[in-house]
């Protein structure tokens, strides 16, 4: 019996073969041709994944909140107003970060499972003049999905720099930065990118990079400042040798090797893959009578899905009835309700039978705990829509 269990948690997931191999490679001098060839590649490589022409990639090790602190430190001045749109965890986590460097923050926070309405936004934009607005596509915390298009065209009509926390969607969810006018589009490697944790990746826009050029005061984190980064980046791309912190060698190659992965699966393709793994899911879970966090199928994420536990069923018994049938998943993160639901990743490699296996093992998990279902219920439902 294979001894390796699934990996369904909302990242790190499971990585692909060949982003392995690449990992595993003799690690190289950050200054090698056949390096600087890489770094050079991947910026390309993400600025189609992003879907962003007109873009700056930055490639900087580090996890996602070093992404979100790129954007945070490098636009932020003390005393600017930046508003940011809560559905979860992360959310919070960007009013904190930002606060650090000096912002007024208003912070509006969605009800649970739902996500804020986009005139209670413009009414806020209206009230004051905000410098950025921060949002999360996907939050992790609740499976909520924002539409980001509205807030693209907000922050042109107010002229607000939009700030797109991706860690949970970029390669996964439709994103398309230049044409939704999106300022910075951040990740992380570990999730739908498809390469083990240790980057974070960032795409900004010309308008984010003039608004950095154009601070009165110094970037108020020495690491993450673009000043030193933004000159490396763009040798790297003209392929030639630069440094100002050692770039994570081997993460980088695999970098590449998991965006051509992406890219040759095509972006469109991508993201109905994703959509419809995560629809089958939903039905299952539904089938099987447990309710989700996201109150509908329009606010749900098609990354990762968040059900609760049905009455009578305790976490800390479904969990490790799950792990037993060889799948791993997550318990909640949200800390209120944290002990009440539970969270699956389907994103990035995710395919067909890792979902039926998912929903098979929640299945007999919860009938190991004593929930009454018809077994197989969830299989049906999940299959109807898999071989639609
Ligand atoms: N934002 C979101 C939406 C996330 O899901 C995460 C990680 N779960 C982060 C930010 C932070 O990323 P990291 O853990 O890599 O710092």
């Amino acid at each position: 019996m294979k001894a390796r269990k699934l990996l369904m948690i909302p990242g790190p997931i499971e990585f692909e073969p060949e982003v392995m191999l690449a990992m595993s490679i003799p690690t190289t001098s950050h200054v090698a041709p056949d390096f600087i060839d890489s770094f050079g590649n991947s910026l390309e490589l993400m600025r189609k994944v992003w879907q962003s022409p007109s873009g700056q990639p930055f490639i900087i090790a580090g996890t996602g909140t070093l992404a979100m602190d790129l954007a945070g430190s490098n636009l932020i001045e003390a005393g600017d107003n930046a508003l940011v749109i809560s559905t979860g965890y992360f959310g919070e986590r960007y009013a904190e970060l930002l606060k650090r460097y000096g912002a007024n923050v208003d912070i509006l926070k969605a009800p649970l499972g739902e996500v804020v309405p986009v005139d209670k936004v413009e009414e806020k934009l209206k009230s004051k003049s905000y410098k950025l607005l921060t949002f999360t596509h996907v939050d992790t915390s609740t499976a909520v999905l924002n539409d980001p298009k509205p807030f693209g065209e907000l922050g042109k009509k107010y002229k607000v720099l939009t700030i797109l926390d991706g860690v949970c969607s970029v390669a996964g969810e439709e994103i398309r930065q230049d044409e939704w006018g999106i300022d910075i589009v951040l990740t992380a490697s570990q999730k739908a990118i498809g390469v083990p944790p240790g980057l974070a990746l960032l795409v900004a826009s010309q308008n984010a990079i003039e608004a950095w050029k154009n601070r009165k005061t110094p970037v108020g984190n020495y690491y993450a400042d673009w000043g030193n980064w933004l000159p490396v980046m763009e040798a790297y791309e003209a392929r030639k040798p630069s440094y100002f912190g050692t770039p994570a060698v081997n993460l980088v190659v695999a970098l590449e090797t998991s965006l051509k992965i992406i890219l040759k699966e095509g972006m469109e393709n991508r993201f109905q893959r994703h959509r419809k793994i995560a629809k089958a899911f939903r039905s299952a879970i539904s089938a099987m009578g447990l309710k989700m966090i996201p109150v509908s199928e329009e606010v749900a994420a098609n990354t990762l899905s968040a059900p609760y536990y049905p009455e009578g069923v305790e976490g800390g018994s479904l969990l490790p009835e799950i792990t037993k049938a060889g799948i791993i998943m997550a318990g909640g993160l949200l800390p209120d309700i944290k002990t009440k639901y539970f969270r699956i990743g389907h994103m990035g490699s995710v395919n067909q039978s890792d979902i039926l296996g998912s929903v098979a093992a929640i299945e007999s998990a919860l009938l190991s705990c004593g929930y009454k279902i018809k077994p197989g219920i969830g299989l049906v439902a999940a299959q109807e829509i898999l071989n639609q």
